[in-house]
């Protein structure tokens, strides 16, 4: 069966790789790259400190409730096979921000575990390690005594250095990345920050280190060494793209870039070919199955006209801000004037979906038989306040792709 993926995002490249193991024909058509180069590098399942146990609490018209706890595991073992990761669904740790704040993160790469604040329940221990955080004079986008500062303020023990560490090329973390890769630059870095370090002391750098480098700078270092994502793009983010690129390669999954779906061709309610604009000319590309992982608004998957009318572009299906299928009519309501309120409308629409993943149209009978959704693209979440986003792309990925082999049996 060949199935077309449309996005090559988290939730597009994961399904990609997942059907690609089961030998299934595979292709993905991108006009672009995915928000990975974003991500911090904190996997978000659910903002709770015990995220699978909240998720089962969520009503029916969040995703996740489509998503069993056997999609949301395989899901994360399937990017974790690729990215190996520190943590667990059951139980979510506390880890520093570039803004001295604990954000909570399921999963997270060992280079950020020494960071962990410890907890008691909820409660901050106040006898931890002691952070000593290090900025670097030439790089942009951290303060050290800023987040030393507020961490001190939630009752740790903090205090900040700025080394004196600049290159030529930039400010940007994605340099000092590139330079810190140089020879032994990340062993010398190491040396510089262990010197650094009071007893008992733990030290935190901006995510500039890539795999590897990080490494050899903590051995050089010789104390706990971790590292705290700055603003994007991401070193850590773009690492992981880069991983989940290679590995589709390495597996001979064609990767249109520069192809935007654009339209179907479709018969006895079924998708027989995905029209797609690709090197100056539109062409129909015939599938078994499309598995629409494109992601949302931000993404351009989604447009709001200038007449405020949200409307899902290749397809033409129906819009809502939940999964019970209320549409979206009151398009002047769609946007809460109060923008630091903990609920954005807009933010949450999306496509309705089965518990197959089958994208539902008008009246909430199925759209096309062999249409699926998955990622960013499901309505019902409020993915930045909750931090569940990547959670659901790896979830409803790992779903979709269960529902095309059981399909095809
Ligand atoms: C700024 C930002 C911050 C975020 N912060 C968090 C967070 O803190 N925690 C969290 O859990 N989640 C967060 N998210 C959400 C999270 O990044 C996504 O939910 C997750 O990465 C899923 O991505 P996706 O694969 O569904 O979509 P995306 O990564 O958006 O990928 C969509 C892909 O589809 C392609 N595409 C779009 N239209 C077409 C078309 N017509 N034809 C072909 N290709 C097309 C795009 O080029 C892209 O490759 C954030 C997202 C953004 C943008």
């Amino acid at each position: 069966m060949a199935t077309l993926v449309i996005g090559a995002g988290l939730s597009g490249l994961t399904t990609a790789l997942m059907l690609k193991k089961a030998e299934e024909d595979v292709s993905v058509i991108s006009c672009g790259l995915g928000a990975l180069a974003l991500s911090d590098g904190m996997l978000g399942v659910y903002d709770s400190p015990t995220p699978l146990q909240a998720i089962q609490q969520l009503p029916s018209s969040h995703p996740y409730s489509r998503l069993s706890e056997q999609a949301i595991t395989s899901g994360i073992d399937a990017f974790t096979s690729y990215i190996p990761l520190e943590g667990s669904l059951e139980h979510a740790v506390l880890l520093p921000t570039a803004l001295g704040s604990l954000r909570r993160a399921s999963f997270y790469p060992a280079s950020y575990a020494a960071g962990i604040c410890e907890t008691d329940g909820e409660k901050i221990q106040s006898d931890q390690a002691p952070y000593v955080l290090v900025g670097f004079s030439g790089l942009k986008d951290f303060y050290p005594a800023l987040a030393a500062g507020n961490l001190a303020r939630l009752g740790l023990r903090a205090r900040s250095v700025t080394l004196d560490l600049a290159f030529a090329g930039g400010e940007s973390a994605l340099n000092f990345s590139r330079q810190l890769d140089k020879g032994t630059a990340a062993e010398e870095l190491g040396e510089q920050l262990g010197a650094l370090a009071r007893e008992g002391e733990r030290i935190g750098i901006p995510a500039v280190l890539r795999k590897g480098a990080f490494e050899r700078c903590a051995k050089a270092a010789g104390v706990p060494l971790f590292q705290i994502p700055i603003a994007p793009p991401s070193v850590v983010g773009v690492e992981w793209n880069d991983i989940l690129v290679q590995a589709c390669r390495d597996a001979r999954i064609d990767i249109h870039l520069n192809a935007r779906a654009v339209g179907a061709r479709t018969s006895k309610g079924r998708i027989d070919a995905l029209r797609v604009e690709i090197a100056g000319t539109t062409c129909d590309i015939p599938c078994d199955n499309v598995i629409y992982a494109a992601g949302g608004l931000e993404s351009g998957a989604f447009e709001r006209d200038s007449y405020g009318r949200l409307s899902e572009k290749i397809f033409d299906l129906p819009l809502y801000t939940n999964q019970d299928g209320t549409s979206v009519t009151e398009t002047s309501h769609i946007v809460n004037p109060n923008y630091w309120a903990d609920e954005q409308p807009i933010f949450a629409c999306g496509l309705a979906v089965d518990e197959h993943m089958r994208v539902l149209g008008d009246g909430g009978k199925l759209a096309w038989e062999n249409l699926y959704a998955a990622g960013s693209m499901l309505a019902g979440a409020q993915r930045a306040r909750e931090k569940s986003g990547e959670g659901i792309a790896l979830a409803s990925a790992a779903a979709a792709v269960q529902s095309i082999l059981k399909e095809g049996r």
